[in-house]
């Protein structure tokens, strides 16, 4: 069977699972990206219900935005139904990664990504989730299945490498509380992506265009440190929100008796670049890479 077909499969035994357990289409995740386009064509494709669900980074690039309002008024259009996911803070107010990070205490990392579980991930609670998740993306993701049931207590967790029938019952009879997730694209390589996009004249998010490799948030670190530069120079305003977030941030340390080297957000913004200057210093304009 070929890779659009498999994945078409998956998609289909998701989908009847969750009309069936739920009583309620599936949900495709959409973050803008080009992995997410593909898995929007092929939901299209296959001809399940389906509704959309974009989780509202607030870190995302400008043109990530609009590509994604793009999607969501031709899907809007075609009669599917588009949520954008945002979060409420306990006093009422939207969680934004501005307002986080002062909140956690500290810059988001490689090792805490409190603002990927905050701003991403809570969606669709009690639903069935369809993503692009793929094993090509990162070591890390190779531990992932073409169905899952996601906990928060890892040991919870369930991973169904196999469309199997024996598979099939299993996630049926499953009791676990966690959220049911199917991965279509899991085994797809990147030059699978794009080869299929480009047949199937599926329209992308235009930073690719541009030369850009990833469309996440700006900054994330989870991003290389070559890239996260290139991000925040060409989209310097971002920079000035971390600055000032790391700011707010430091005076909540302040405020709660937390000690720290750090002594103002330009401190705690090169710090989380790891680029090597001291608290006190700074680097001059156009210099970054001297
Ligand atoms: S910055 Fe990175 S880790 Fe944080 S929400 Fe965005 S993608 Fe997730």
């Amino acid at each position: 069977m070929d890779l659009e077909q498999t994945a078409i499969e998956r998609l289909k035994m998701a989908s009847d699972m969750s009309l069936r357990l739920y009583k309620q289409p599936l949900v495709i995740t959409y973050s803008g990206g080009k992995d997410s386009d593909v898995l929007l064509h092929l939901a299209g494709k296959s001809g399940i219900p389906y509704e959309v669900l974009h989780s509202l980074t607030t870190a995302d690039a400008p043109e990530t935005v609009w590509h994604v309002r793009d999607t969501f008024r031709r899907m809007e259009l075609a009669g599917v139904k588009c949520t954008i996911d945002t979060h409420r803070t306990p006093d009422g107010g939207n969680v934004i990664m501005w307002n986080l990070i002062p909140r956690k205490l500290m810059p988001p990392t490689r090792w805490m990504r409190y603002c990927c579980s905050e701003l991403k991930e809570g969606g669709a609670k009690g639903r069935w989730i369809a993503t692009g998740v793929r094993w090509a993306e990162s070591a890390k993701r190779k531990s992932r299945g073409a169905l899952e049931v996601l906990h928060s207590n890892k040991s919870k967790r369930l991973t169904l490498m196999n469309d199997n029938d024996a598979s099939r019952m299993l996630m049926e009879n499953c009791q676990l509380k966690g959220k049911r997730v199917v991965n279509p694209i899991i085994d797809w390589a990147d030059t699978d992506i794009w080869e299929y996009a480009d047949a199937e004249g599926i329209s992308m998010n235009p930073m690719y265009a541009c030369g850009w490799k990833r469309v996440g948030c700006i900054g994330c670190p989870l991003a290389s440190k070559k890239e996260r530069r290139k991000e925040f120079s060409q989209y310097p305003k971002y920079r000035d929100s971390y600055i000032r977030a790391f700011a707010r941030m430091l005076a909540e340390r302040t405020k709660r008796g937390l000690d720290g080297s750090w002594k103002t957000g330009e401190d705690v913004f090169h710090a989380w670049m790891e680029d090597g200057v001291l608290p006190g210093q700074m680097v001059l304009e156009g210099m970054e890479d001297i």
